[in-house]
């Protein structure tokens, strides 16, 4: 068994508790069992589970694991902290704010022998299943995908990091990608930002990538991708809910890796693609906010 923290108890934290607190029967997810959370705040008890502090949690031998569901701000040094007391760790998407920090993070979790994994819910989600089923083995002409949603939440980073499950689902479904251009739209006093990321297929075919986010903004995906035969222009209405829920999902592959169930290819098959999308971020970051 492993014994994990949860650090940070918003919305992602407290679903990670619930769900170890009742792990699918029969899964990896039963590997993992709940010691304790972390917050800034002292509180009583969560869904019966104690605060725990955090040198308790690097020190403790019946802890090995750390969720690291802070804001986005906040995971690079909490993710390292844990790593360097030997501490396999799970962090909420995007794993950094930079790319660099990222391919530190990842050779010091292969240095310390520990399983290092980036949430990635949308890959478990219905409409990520459907596309992918309709794009296998389609030759792209070109392709847009465009994200509205409510105002960024303080202390979550640039939009293309932020954005990190749309563009996700673009490499998965595309492949490796490449930055043309990128430029912002920023209206601060009204809580507005547009990115509009020219993107490239290794084959130079066009995909637009747009994040908008603002007050009142419906939290939708439109999409348009071109093939050679036929135009996708819409998602499927919203099914129902699986019967097992995506950060359920998510914890089922991270008790596989722990147990050693995930091969190392697929193992570094992830890593390869997390590392490339937050390298692609990078880029778009520079580009549009003139950072390093
Ligand atoms: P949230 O604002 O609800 O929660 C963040 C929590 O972390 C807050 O309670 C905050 O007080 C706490 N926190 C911040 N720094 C801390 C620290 N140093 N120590 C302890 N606690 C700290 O945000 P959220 O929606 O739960 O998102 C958290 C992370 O999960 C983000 O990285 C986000 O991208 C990711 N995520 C969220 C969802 C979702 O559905 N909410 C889905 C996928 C990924």
């Amino acid at each position: 068994m492993f014994g994990a923290v949860v650090v940070g108890l918003g919305v992602a934290g407290s679903v990670r508790i619930r769900d170890m607190l009742a792990p699918l029967p029969g899964s990896a997810a039963e590997k993992l069992t709940i010691k304790g959370f972390i917050s800034r705040r002292s509180m009583g008890p969560q869904q019966g589970v104690e605060q725990v502090s955090v040198s308790d949690a690097l020190n403790r031998d019946d802890i090995s694991v750390a969720f690291v569901c802070t804001e986005n701000e906040a995971h690079e040094e909490t993710v390292r902290q844990f790593l360097e007391a030997g501490k396999h760790v799970c962090v909420e998407y995007p794993m950094t704010l930079n790319y660099k920090a990222a391919v530190e993070l990842w050779d010091l979790a292969e240095k310390n022998g520990v399983i290092l994994q980036e949430e990635h819910i949308e890959l478990f989600t219905a409409d990520y299943k459907w596309l992918k089923e309709k794009v296998e083995g389609q030759r792209l002409q070109e392709g847009a995908l465009h994200f509205t949603g409510g105002s960024l939440k303080p202390r979550f980073g640039f939009l293309a990091f932020s954005g990190i499950a749309r563009l996700t689902w673009l490499v998965e479904l595309f492949g490796w990608l490449s930055v043309n251009k990128a430029t912002i739209e920023e209206d601060p006093n009204n809580n507005y930002s547009k990115m509009t990321a020219h993107l490239l297929t290794k084959d130079n075919r066009s995909l637009t990538w747009i994040e908008e986010r603002g007050p009142g903004l419906p939290r939708a995906k439109n999409i348009n991708f071109k093939f050679d035969s036929f135009t996708l222009t819409e998602l499927p209405p919203p099914a129902s809910r699986g019967a097992v829920g995506l950060f359920m999902q998510d914890l089922v592959l991270f008790g596989a890796k722990l147990a050693g169930q995930v091969s190392l290819e697929e193992l570094q098959r992830e890593k390869r693609r997390v590392l490339h999308c937050l390298s692609l971020e990078d880029k778009q970051t520079r580009t549009t906010h003139g950072r390093r």
